[in-house]
């Protein structure tokens, strides 16, 4: 993958020792006029670290704040954070069922990529649920998959920050970005960059937190309703659009966290929410599908970059989209 400056998207250049693996000190934007013409990119166990640091929505200051660090002795606190998050989400899924959305959502998406596609995975350091059938489809279909975040993984193939991508205009054919906007300052700039690194009729699939408590402690800013959703993908024609476990799946997050908190107790929590997850996900299935969507755990939006910006969306049309969603939710088997 050819890396640009995430910041002005200029061709970048390695200074340092080319002997051996070791590690580039200096990566240089090719701008004169940039900032970080002067150094402040480099390399970690061989991946580039592309973040611009102190730029004016980028949460770290320096590369001190990222905590790199490759083994388990050093785990930063993001880090920590993420796999906490991946440990319940995993006993979640053991316990609650599958999250079938998710994994049909992500089945479907492989419809979408031809041989030799490009895909980007915007906070891909850590595998999102329901997505091993995708990862494998790539795997045997040479489909390749740059998969970015801000802390070092097994998967990580670049650190970076979602505003401010490091890759050139019209390079993915798919863009993936799971349980990332709600922790990102500036959604609609993350969006307005995937829009600009997907290829014409490019294909985005964002999975993205309504009614849940915060997470990821200092790292959480930001929820979404269904229209709010839909409005912060305005530019993109919608394939399909929909909710992420029901009314009865968010009102369990909540009660689990009041009771745990009661006693003081994560554990307490996560055992409660884990013993009710599969009686939540079945009472949702009696719910109206108008009802689970106003009051989803999560959200989904498929869509599709369209060729011209001149469609542009108006407030008005988000206001009647709140209606003619719920209908065809109603009418969705
Ligand atoms: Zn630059």
């Amino acid at each position: 993958m050819d890396y640009v400056c995430s910041l002005c998207h200029s061709s970048l250049i390695n200074k340092g020792s080319i002997e051996s693996n070791q590690d580039f000190e200096n990566i240089l934007c090719t701008n004169p006029e940039c900032s970080f013409s002067k150094g402040g990119y480099f390399t970690f166990e061989g991946i580039p670290v592309l973040v611009p640091f102190d730029s004016e929505l980028c949460v770290f200051r320096d590369r001190s704040q990222l905590n790199l660090s490759s083994g388990d002795k050093k785990m930063s606190t993001i880090s920590t954070l993420k796999k906490a998050k991946k440990y319940i989400a995993s006993l979640l899924g053991l316990f609650a069922g599958e999250n079938q959305v998710t994994q049909n959502n992500y089945k479907n998406l492989t419809n979408h990529l031809h041989e030799g596609a490009n895909v980007l995975v915007v906070g891909g350091g850590s595998r999102g649920s329901g997505s091993s059938y995708f990862y494998k489809h790539c795997n045997l279909n040479q489909i390749k998959i740059e998969e970015i975040d801000i802390f070092y993984s097994k998967y990580t193939t670049a650190i970076a920050d979602a505003h401010y991508l490091p890759f050139s205009n019209a390079t993915f054919d798919l863009v993936v970005i799971q349980a990332v906007l709600e922790h990102v300052l500036n959604p609609e700039k993350v969006v307005s960059e995937i829009y600009r690194v997907l290829t014409p009729n490019g294909i985005l699939y964002a999975e993205t937190p309504f009614m849940q408590s915060v997470h990821m402690e200092a790292y959480d800013f930001t929820r979404y309703t269904h229209s709010g959703h839909r409005w912060l993908f305005r530019e993109f024609s919608e394939l399909d659009s929909g909710s992420i476990f029901g009314l009865f799946a968010s009102a369990n997050w909540i009660f689990s966290r009041a009771i745990g908190s009661l006693f003081r107790s994560d554990l307490i929590t996560h055992v409660i929410s884990i013993l009710f997850a599969r009686l939540s996900n079945f009472l949702d299935s009696f719910i109206t599908p108008s009802d689970n969507l106003d009051h989803a755990c999560g959200l989904y939006f498929l869509g599709r970059k369209v060729e011209s910006r001149v469609v542009k969306k108006t407030p008005s049309w988000i206001i009647e989209y709140y209606n003619e969603s719920h209908k065809r939710i109603t009418h969705k088997k």
